[in-house]
This record gives C-alpha cells, structure tokens and sequence, in this order.
C-alpha cells in the first residue's frame, strides 16, 4: 500500500485558561496537523506543536518546510509491513534551510507526518499504533511485557499564586500521585509556594519541579536549595541550553536529579548529555523529539546509559498527541513519569471526536482500536484552520 497525499493545516486552537511558565504564557496554541491518505482511501491524523524557543520551529515554518521538502519522492514506498512503514518514516527529511548542529530542526514536522503515517499503516493493518514499538530493533530492552491495561499521568501546576491551595487540595483529591511545578518566574516567591503546595497536597504526594531555563548556572544553588526542604524528587531543565555543559561538574552537589528537557531534542542533545554526564533523567516528548520511532531510540539510550526517562507533553497538544502518548506509554517500560492527556482540562472544544482525558487519580486506559484510535471532528478543525498545503505523493 502507498501513501496517496499528504495534507498540512496549522490550526489555532483556544485554551480553556491560559498557561504559564518562566519561558512564555499562552492563550492558545497553534499547532500543525498532518492528514495522510492512503491509495485505498484510508486516512491517518498526526499532530506536532512547533514552539520556537524549543525547536527553532514556528507553525507557518512548517508548512513553508513541507514545501520545500520532497515528500513524493521520499515517500513513495510500498508498504506491507509494519518494518516498511518504519523504514517508510525514516526516509522521511524535512528540507533544511539553516545550520542544525542539534538535529532538531524540523521535529514537530517530523512528528506529525509520521504519526499520520503510523495512523494510517494501524489503522489498514487492524493493529494499534503501540504495536509499531515491538518491531524498532533499539527498543527491545525497554519495552513493556506484557502492555499494561492503564497508564497513570501526573499533574502539572503553572507559574503564579492564583488559586495554590485550592489547586493543590483539588489535584490531591483527584487522586494525583505525581506533581510538576512551575518554577522560575521572576514575580514568583517558589520557596513559598512550595511549601504552599506540598501543605495542602501532601506529604506522600512526588513533587519535582520544572524551571524552563530561569536559572544562571552560576546561581544555581542558591536557587535550589531553599527548595529542597520541600522533598523534591527532581528539577527539570534549571538552566538556559547555552549553560547546560555546566551542570556536568555542578550535578553531584545539587542533592536532587536533574532532567533535561530544553536541551533534550535529538540523538546529538542525547549523546552529548550522556558523555558529559550534565543529567539523571530526559524529558522526552513526542513532537519536541521528532516523533514515536525517536523517542522510543532516546528511551533505549537513556535505558543504556542508566539513566530514567519520562514522557513529557506541550500544553497545548490535542486528542491526536494524546492518543499517541498513550500508545507510546503502554509499549514501554520504567517510564518514571507521565504527563499529557489534558484535552478536556485545556480545551473548550475538542479536536477528536473522542475524549482521550484521563480519569480519576490520572488513570487513563490503553487503547486497542487500529491506529491511534481517534478521529477529527471536521467542524473544529474547519473552525480552528488558519492555513493550509497539500503534498501528492502518488
Ligand atoms: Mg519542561
């Protein structure tokens, strides 16, 4: 079976409430959704959330990099086979039209094209996208046997003192047992805060917390250490990427593990951190990583190197991203923490016509339908369109 086309939208989809972290505060996110049509007319969905402070990447980036990329001859492959369809996604390369010493350029392109194709290739197959993962060679070691019937996701709390204890009190009854906070924004007391939240959330609760690049290295501990009598079991991406290298030497002085996530986007960032030993944990995320198949290699290295990994998520990311976290989630193993599946706690509308938010104590179920398991509603995708592209590959 071949791919028939490709069809690009950037859609702009409101937030419930806006979001804020040290590094931006969003009312809406604007993310690009890739529709892949095969010969036989099934049609596969995929979802990438281009952010420029992460990836270099912007929405209308995307589509002018679409563009300019070759899809018909790079995907134009014959597929029967779940290892064709891999092989079918590698082949997929964004055109390049800048220096990328990282190898991130391009990956929330790379993501939503290749879950479209995954989608697709599940759904013709009758098979769930998860099973993809049993056939990556580097995977092997950390997959999950057998796949677990449910996944449960952590809770995140955002930058500011608006509501703290009622937030935390109303995630502690809901049953969370992991909790990222936001920390790092200049207006922000987060000794206090901290302390507010780890009151009225409990002393069993995991808290770590998350300062998207607010810290100078040179001020590192000072930051952090009025922190740490709060129990924190891991802070994420402490410094800007440009500082990164110094947390090789300050890591073993810090008293808690450090996971990147900023500087975390590709093979090379993944390399680089393992050789200079600068973290303990990744922060992996589908579309910052470049897709399922990268995330599942830079698990496998983390896992190589003893280090742990998690699956992250962008606020802002639809049923779609959803969907293929939970998949991602359910096919691997040791995965220390969870995030994602907000939809209905950060959408008005839904883009998928089902709901793939988690329930009680962050609980969500696998999914078992072929692909990823989730369809568009038209209408909202009609409504929430600013542009789009259509690639022939046939
Ligand atoms: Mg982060």
């Amino acid at each position: 079976m071949r791919i028939r086309r490709l069809s690009a939208f950037v859609a702009r989809l409101p937030l419930k409430r806006p979001f804020r972290h040290a590094s931006a505060t969003r009312l809406e996110s604007e993310n690009i959704l890739i529709k892949c049509e095969l010969a036989s007319g099934i049609i596969g969905w995929g979802e990438g959330v281009p952010r420029s402070y992460v990836t270099g990447e912007t929405p209308a980036g995307c589509l002018a990099q679409l563009a300019a990329t070759p899809v018909a001859e790079q995907l134009t492959a014959d597929c029967s086979s779940w290892p064709e369809v891999i092989a079918l996604c590698e082949r997929f390369q964004p055109m390049q039209d800048r220096d990328d010493p990282r190898g991130c350029y391009g990956n929330a392109l790379r993501c939503a094209v290749e879950l479209s194709v995954l989608d697709a290739f599940g759904r013709l197959f009758g098979e769930p996208v998860s099973a993809v993962s049993s056939h990556v060679p580097e995977a092997q070691p950390i997959l999950a046997h057998p796949q677990p019937t449910f996944v449960r996701y952590g809770v995140v709390i955002d930058s500011g003192n608006r509501r703290l204890r009622l937030k935390a009190l109303t995630r502690r009854l809901y049953g969370f047992r992991d909790c990222k906070v936001k920390v790092g924004a200049a207006e922000d007391d987060d000794r206090a805060r901290l302390r507010t939240i780890r009151r009225w959330f409990g002393p069993a609760v995991d808290l770590r917390i998350d300062a998207n690049e607010a810290w100078r290295a040179d001020r590192l501990q000072q930051h952090l250490n009025p922190l740490l009598a709060q129990r924190i079991s891991c802070v994420e991406q402490p410094v800007p990427h440009a500082e990164v290298a110094c947390l090789a030497e300050l890591r073993p002085k810090l008293g808690v593990p450090i996971m990147l996530d900023e500087s975390l986007t590709s093979e090379t960032d993944a390399r680089e951190a393992i050789a200079h030993r600068t973290c303990d944990l990744f922060n992996l995320r589908l579309s910052k990583c470049g897709g399922f198949l990268r995330c599942l290699r830079l698990a496998a290295l983390a896992n190589h190197a003893k280090l742990g990994y998690q699956l992250g998520c962008h606020p802002g990311e639809s049923g779609i991203l959803s969907a293929a976290g939970r998949h991602w989630a359910c096919s691997v193993a040791n995965i220390r923490y969870l995030e994602g599946s907000y939809d209905r706690h950060l959408f008005r509308k839904l883009l998928t016509n089902e709901d793939a938010t988690f329930g009680f104590g962050g609980r969500a179920p696998s999914l078992h339908q072929p692909g990823l398991g989730v369809s568009i509603n038209l209408a909202t995708l009609e409504q929430t369109t600013q542009d789009h592209l259509v690639c022939k590959v046939l």
